[in-house]
C-alpha cells in the first residue's frame, strides 16, 4: 500500500509521458519520408520508378506523356526518389491525409519526343 501511494503521488507530480495530441504535435526524425511529390516538367518518362517501385503502385505512359501513383498503395520507400534520373521526385516532410476514398496522384506532362519536336 505505501509503495502504491509512493508512486501516486510521484505521477501527480511527474512530467506526463504522452503529447496533448493535436494541440502538441511531435516533430519529424531525420530522415522522415512523407508525401511523395513530383515536378512533372522534369519527368522523361523513363518509367523507371515504375520499374523499380516494390509496391507497383506508379503506372508511367511514355506515349502519352502520364504519370500516376496510387497514393494508397505507396509503402514510402523512397526507391522512386533514389533511382530517378532527373532528380523530379521527391518527398516532403508532411504526412498524407487520412481519406475514406481511394487517392490516385495523376499528371500530365509532355513526353520527351513531343519536347524535341516543339524545339524543332
Ligand atoms: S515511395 Fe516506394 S512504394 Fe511509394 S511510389 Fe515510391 S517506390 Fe513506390
Ligand atoms: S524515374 Fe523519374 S523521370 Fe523516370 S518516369 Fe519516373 S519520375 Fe519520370
Amino acid at each position: 500500500m505505501f509503495n502504491m501511494t509512493k508512486n501516486v503521488v510521484a505521477n501527480l507530480f511527474a512530467k506526463s509521458s504522452t503529447r496533448l495530441y493535436p494541440f502538441a504535435v511531435r516533430g519529424h526524425f531525420e530522415g522522415f519520408r512523407g508525401t511523395l511529390h513530383i515536378n512533372i516538367d522534369e519527368c522523361i518518362f523513363c518509367r523507371t520508378c515504375m520499374i523499380k517501385c516494390p509496391s507497383q503502385c506508379i503506372a508511367v505512359d511514355n506515349k502519352a506523356g502520364t504519370w500516376t501513383c496510387e497514393a494508397m498503395s505507396c509503402v514510402y520507400c523512397g526507391v522512386c526518389v533514389d533511382v530517378c534520373p532527373t532528380g523530379c521526385l521527391s518527398m516532403t516532410n508532411d504526412h498524407r491525409q487520412v481519406a475514406t476514398e481511394k487517392q490516385t496522384m495523376s499528371y500530365q506532362g509532355v513526353p520527351k519526343k513531343k519536347k524535341k519536336e516543339a524545339a524543332e
